[in-house]
């Protein structure tokens, strides 16, 4: 029985998960054996989607099987439920047409990563498929694999790799079409921004590679917390922000208090020190209509919770208008340090003083760097100069002896897009990790130089985070005197 590659073909969309998905139902249509589709996750294999009446696998061992031999699997057993069939497929990353026809394929292929598994099971002898279903019909099995392959990509793009929540620009984007969905159904959604509390602290005490794991049990707390359809995503260093469905106020109390509670109670660290969050909440619509005013409500309910002690949540209230987001807050550059904050009133000044001088650009760049890299503890800044959304040229001053570090080239990038400045430890960047093999990571502070809307140039300074890790009120400078640069490139 060879099938219809076209039907699939017919129905193939630009979303990776409908198409696996499409790719089970027509399979356990056409064996009427129930079809799982699995991911390999790094050898912990996990259900990607599956078609049928079973939820879960009878024989899971048979993956290890297929992934061990690296060709169709095929097993039955007596098990309370009856007798039951299976078949197992590896999908492999890269698949060549006459796969599976070719015994000798199996040396070559045991090089090959596995991608994951298709699954059949029944417990109708006639149904579960041979492995001769697979040779036959093996251009829907490449297919197959390229949906798979498409639907890895996806994922690797949208999830942060250090704790497999959503990273910040999926999360943008599911929160945006959620709301867009909640408006045609006109059902009410919440808002939880969620920040780990004196985490600081906890990477000061126990090193930073704690704080990393820390960090990862507490969005594994949050996610088994969470309901069904429920997202979380990462919204900063250790900030997280959590879309809770069709919640109204009481639902998203009650779901801020659990996730608080389970978070509190886990043990992170090994019970070493108390590990607690504090959450902020705002629902739609009563609070606001745009994701970025929920948002920022939240935010606003999340300092109010710092604010009153931690380990808390808040949801936002008419009262909280006048209070200040915890990210507002961080946009002043004064410090209260009188002295601290004059000094720094002076430096833009001399900045301007630069930006208005009758000499040449260069020079002046040349001025702003000198002027700035004694302004600000650092290691080292580059001006990037930008058109056009392009990284046209760059100066850069680094301390005498050492050796530049590498850039974060999604950040520059970033900074141009969004035309917003961001610091941080620059965890992610993977260049630094694997070229010195070691943890020397940059602490950066990236602001791009915006003269009327136009992205001009990219400011970026960055220091060994072990000597010092840039503040926002030192953010808020950078962004000042990026301002007063663009004005004069
Ligand atoms: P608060 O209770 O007010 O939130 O205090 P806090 O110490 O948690 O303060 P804040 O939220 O400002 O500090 C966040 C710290 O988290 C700063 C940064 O060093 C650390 N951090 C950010 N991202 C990561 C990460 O990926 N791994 C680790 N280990 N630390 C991170
Ligand atoms: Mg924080
Ligand atoms: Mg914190």
């Amino acid at each position: 029985m060879a099938l219809l590659i076209d039907n699939l073909i017919k129905n193939v969309s630009s979303d990776p998960l409908l198409n696996l998905e499409m790719a089970a139902n027509f399979l356990a249509k056409a064996t009427g054996a129930d079809c799982f589709i699995l991911a390999d996750g790094d050898g912990a294999p996990y259900i990607i989607t599956k078609s049928g009446v079973s939820d879960a696998l009878a024989m899971p061992d048979q993956l290890m099987y297929a992934n061990l031999h690296r060709w169709p699997i095929t097993a039955n057993a007596v098990m309370a439920t009856g007798h039951v069939y299976v078949m197992c497929v590896p999908m492999l990353s890269a698949r060549g047409q006459d796969d599976f026809t070719n015994e000798k394929r199996q040396i070559r292929d045991s090089y090959m990563p596995i991608s994951g598994y298709v699954y059949f099971q029944s417990l109708n002898a006639a149904h579960c498929p041979a492995t001769e279903f697979v040779t036959k019909n093996i251009e829907i099995f490449n297919l197959l694999s390229n949906f798979l392959g498409m639907y890895h990509v996806h994922t690797a793009a949208s999830t942060d790799k250090m704790t497999g929540a959503l990273n910040r620009r999926y999360m943008d984007l599911a929160l945006e079409a959620h709301l867009e969905q909640a408006k045609l159904a006109g059902s009410q959604f919440a808002v939880v921004m969620i920040d780990l509390d004196h985490f600081k602290h906890v990477n000061d005490t126990y090193g930073h590679l704690a704080g990393d794991d820390v960090l990862r049990a507490a969005s594994a707390v949050i996610m088994e917390n969470l309901r069904k359809d429920d997202v979380l995503g990462r919204y900063g260093g250790e900030e997280f922000i959590v879309l809770l469905r069709d919640a109204d106020h009481a639902t998203a109390c009650s779901m801020a208090d659990l996730l608080r509670t389970k978070i509190a109670n886990a043990k992170i660290l090994g019970g070493k020190r108390d590990i607690t969050a504090s959450l902020g909440i705002s629902v739609y619509p009563d609070h606001a209509d745009t994701i970025k005013t929920l948002v920022d409500k939240a935010d606003m309910a999340l300092s109010m919770a710092k604010e009153c002690g931690r380990n808390r949540h808040e949801i936002w209230n008419e009262n909280m208008s006048g209070f200040a987001t915890a990210k507002s807050n961080k946009q002043s550059f004064f410090t209260g340090d009188i002295a601290k904050d004059a000094k720094r009133m002076q430096e833009l000044f001399a900045l301007m003083r630069i930006s208005r001088a009758s000499i040449s650009i260069t020079e002046k760049i040349n001025m702003f760097l000198d002027r700035l890299y004694t302004s600000i503890t650092m290691m080292d800044i580059t001006l990037f100069l930008v058109s056009d959304d392009k990284m046209t040229d760059s100066f850069r001053l680094t301390e005498a002896g050492i050796k530049p570090p590498e850039y974060n080239d999604k950040i520059i990038f970033d900074a141009i897009q969004k035309q917003q400045g961001t610091y941080m430890v620059d965890w992610d960047n993977d260049k630094i990790h694997i070229k010195t093999g070691s943890v020397d990571l940059q602490s950066i502070c990236v602001a791009p130089a915006v003269s009327d809307g136009i992205v001009k140039g990219v400011l970026y300074i960055s220091i060994s985070a072990k000597t010092k890790e840039f503040a926002a009120d030192e953010m808020a400078f950078v962004k000042n005197a990026a301002i007063v640069i663009a004005a004069a490139l």
